[in-house]
C-alpha cells in the first residue's frame, strides 16, 4: 500500500477529550474516530489491528477445539425473560421495539442465545463436549463510558460457551480456554496475570480474569509477594488484625456536636481511625443493610452482596433513608439500635475493644463499645483487602495494584441450562441439564491495553504480531529519482515476500514521514537516502534507537530475521 493513497489522519495535537495514553494515541495515530460518547468508527489502520487480534483469537480458539458461530446482535426479550435477566440487566441494556411493539435488545452478552441454540441442537451426550464461539459486536449502555475503547458502549467481544455432560468435563473445557487465553494475550505482546474473580452473584463455581497491570486499570488486584496467589480485590479475603487485649469498659454516650466524619472524630477524641467502628448503610432490593467496618477500612460491596444472597439493586442509602434508619442527621449512624433489616459486622470489628460508634442520635457518639455486649449482628469478612493483609494461600504479605481486565473465563454450571430447560440425554437415557462455561475477550480493549503497555513519547510501539503494517519504506527526498526508484523496488520485493509493507511516497519532508511512522508504530523502518549511491539503506526498529546501515541485498534477510525473532512465519 502506498501512503499517498491511504486514509491516514495522523494528528499532531492531543485531543482534549482523551485522558489516557492509549486513547490519545489511537486518535492521534488515526486508528479511530469518535462518533458519539463511547461509540467509535475504526479507520483503515485501526481496523487492521483489530483484524489481527481477531485472527490470533480465532486461531487459538480453533486450536482449542472450539467452533466459530455467529449469532445476531438483535435479541428478542423472550429469551431474556426466560433466564430472568430482562429485569436484572437494568439500564446497561440497549432496548428497542419493532413496528409491532415486540421488545428486543442489542446483545450485551449471549448466554441466553447460546443456551437456546444448545437446547435446540444438542440431544445426546454423544454430541458433548461442545464449545461454540463468536467474534461479534456487543452493546452496553455503560454508566461511564470512558478511556476510548477501554470502556465503550459498542465493542467487539470474542465470546465462547462450552457445554459438557458433567463437572469433570467442564473442568477440561475451562482449562483449555485458560490455556488458549494465555496464548492469545502472549501473542498480542501483553504481559498479563490470571487472577481469581468473584463468581458469587452469577452463581457459578469458578471464575478467573486476565488482568494487565496498569495505573489506568479500573480494577484492583491483590497478589502475594511470595507465592502465585492473585485475585480481584472483590474476591480477595481480608485478614482481621488482632487487637491488643483490654478489659471491657462500660459504654457511655458522649456529646459530639457537629463531629461527623472519621477525620472530625479522630481530632475530637484525639485518637486514630482504628478506634472507631464505621457504619455504612445500603439499600439492597428495598432491604436496609448496615455494614460495620473499622474506621480506616473500606467496605467490599461484592462480599456484602454475596453475604445477603445476591441483590439486583444495590446502592448506598440516600440521606433521607439514613435519617429514617438512624433517627439522626447523617454522620451519627452506629450499630446500636439501628433500624436495619440486616446488620453485617466485619470480623475485625468483632475483635476490637472499647471502641467508638455513632449513637443514632444527632450530636452523639458512644464510647467503650464492645461487640456481643452492646450489639450483635452477622460477623464475616466484609471489608476490602489492603496491602499488608495476609495471603490466603501461604500467609505472606499481599500487595495491591491496579489492572485492566482483558478477558474473563467463568464456570457457569447449570444456571442457564436449568432456567431455560437446556437438557441432554445421558448414557442411561436420563435427561440432564447441560453444564456450561462462558469465556470472553474484549478485542478493542485488548488493542488499547497493548498500547498502554507499548508506547513511548513519539507514539505507539506495536508488537510485530498485531502491527497494522510490519515495514515502512521511506524515500527521504521525493525529488531524487534514484531514491524513489530504489524505495519502490524494495517495497515491491518485500510485498512479494509476503511482508505487510507500506511505501511513504507522499511529497513530504523526511522528518514528517519519520514522525508519522513512529506515531503509527510500524515495527520496522527502511529509509532510502543519500547512501543509496553506495547501494546502502538505513534499517531501524521502532523499539530501538539503533540505525543499521545495510546493503539492499542484506535488507531482505534482516526483515526475515525480525520475523524469526518474533516467532512469526514469513
Ligand atoms: P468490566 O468489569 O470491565 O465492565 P465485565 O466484567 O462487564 O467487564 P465481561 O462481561 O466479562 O466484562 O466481558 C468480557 C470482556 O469484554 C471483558 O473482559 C472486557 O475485555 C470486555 N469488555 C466488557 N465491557 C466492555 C466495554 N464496555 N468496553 C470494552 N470492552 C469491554
Ligand atoms: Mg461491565
Amino acid at each position: 500500500m502506498k501512503l499517498s493513497k491511504m486514509l491516514i489522519g495522523t494528528l499532531r495535537e492531543t485531543p482534549a477529550e482523551a485522558e489516557i495514553v492509549s486513547h490519545q494515541l489511537m486518535l492521534r495515530a488515526g486508528m479511530m474516530r469518535k462518533m458519539a460518547s463511547g461509540i467509535y468508527n475504526f479507520m483503515p489502520l485501526g481496523l487492521r489491528v483489530i483484524k489481527k487480534i481477531e485472527d490470533i483469537v480465532r486461531e487459538e480458539m480453533n486450536k482449542a477445539g472450539a467452533q466459530e458461530f455467529l449469532a445476531s446482535a438483535v435479541l428478542p426479550s423472550e429469551l431474556w425473560k426466560e433466564s430472568g435477566r430482562w429485569d436484572v440487566f437494568g439500564p446497561e441494556m440497549f432496548r428497542l421495539k419493532d413496528r409491532n411493539e415486540r421488545e428486543f435488545c442489542l446483545g450485551p452478552t449471549h448466554e441466553e442465545v447460546f443456551t437456546d441454540i444448545a437446547r435446540n441442537e444438542i440431544k445426546s451426550y454423544k454430541q458433548l463436549p461442545l464449545n461454540l464461539y463468536q467474534i461479534q459486536t456487543k452493546y452496553r449502555d455503560e454508566r461511564r463510558p470512558r478511556f476510548g475503547v477501554m470502556r465503550s458502549r459498542e465493542f467487539i467481544m470474542k465470546d465462547a460457551y462450552s457445554f459438557d455432560k458433567d463437572n469433570e468435563g467442564l473442568d477440561v473445557s475451562y482449562s483449555k480456554m485458560y490455556e488458549a487465553y494465555h496464548n492469545v494475550f502472549k501473542r498480542c505482546g501483553l504481559i498479563c496475570k490470571c487472577v481469581e474473580a468473584d463468581s458469587g452473584a452469577m452463581g457459578g463455581s469458578g471464575s478467573a480474569e486476565f488482568m494487565v497491570q496498569s495505573e489506568v486499570g479500573e480494577d484492583e488486584i491483590a497478589f502475594c509477594t511470595s507465592c502465585q496467589y492473585a485475585a480481584n480485590i472483590e474476591k480477595a479475603p481480608s485478614t482481621a488484625e488482632v487487637m491488643e487485649k483490654e478489659d471491657f469498659n462500660t459504654i457511655e454516650k458522649i456529646s459530639t456536636p457537629e463531629v461527623k466524619t472519621i477525620d472530625d472524630l479522630t481530632k475530637f477524641f484525639n485518637t486514630t481511625a482504628t478506634k472507631f467502628g464505621k457504619t455504612l448503610i445500603y439499600i439492597a432490593d428495598k432491604k436496609i443493610v448496615a455494614v460495620i467496618v473499622r474506621g480506616d477500612r473500606e467496605v467490599n460491596e461484592v462480599k456484602v452482596i454475596n453475604a445477603i444472597g445476591g441483590a439486583v439493586d444495590f446502592e448506598m442509602a440516600d440521606s433521607e433513608t439514613v435519617k429514617k434508619v438512624t433517627n439522626a442527621e447523617v454522620g451519627f449512624a452506629g450499630p446500636i439500635g439501628i433500624k436495619a433489616d440486616i446488620i453485617l459486622i466485619d470480623e475485625e470489628v468483632s475483635n476490637m475493644y472499647n471502641f467508638i460508634v455513632g449513637a443514632n442520635e444527632t450530636g452523639y457518639h458512644y464510647v467503650n463499645v464492645n461487640y456481643d455486649i452492646d450489639f450483635k449482628g452477622i460477623v464475616g469478612d466484609f471489608r476490602k483487602a489492603v496491602k499488608g493483609d495476609k495471603c490466603p494461600k501461604c500467609g505472606d504479605l499481599i500487595t495491591v495494584d491496579r489492572g485492566i481486565e482483558v478477558g474473563h473465563i467463568f464456570k457457569l454450571g447449570t444456571k442457564y441450562s436449568e432456567a431455560m430447560g437446556a437438557n441432554f440425554i445421558d448414557e442411561n437415557g436420563e435427561a440432564k441439564p447441560l453444564i456450561m462455561g462462558c469465556y470472553g475477550i474484549g478485542v478493542n480493549r485488548t488493542m488499547a491495553t497493548v498500547i498502554e503497555q507499548n508506547h513511548d513519547e513519539n507514539g505507539i510501539v506495536w508488537p510485530l504480531s498485531i502491527a497494522p503494517y510490519q515495514v515502512i519504506v521511506i524515500p527521504a527526498v521525493m525529488k531524487d529519482e534514484d531514491q524513489v526508484k530504489a524505495a519502490e523496488d524494495i517495497y515491491n520485493k518485500l510485498a512479494e515476500m509476503g511482508v505487510e509493507v507500506v511505501l511513504d511516497d507522499r511529497d513530504e519532508r523526511a522528518g514528517v514521514k519519520f514522525k508519522d511512522a513512529d506515531l503509527i508504530g510500524i515495527p520496522m523502518r527502511i529509509t532510502v537516502g543519500k547512501k543509496i549511491k553506495e547501494g546502502n539503506v538505513e534499517f531501524k526498529l521502532r523499539n530501538s534507537s539503533d540505525l543499521e546501515v545495510l546493503s539492499i541485498e542484506q535488507i531482505f534477510e534482516r526483515v526475515r530475521e525480525e520475523f524469526l525473532n518474533n516467532q512469526l512465519k514469513l
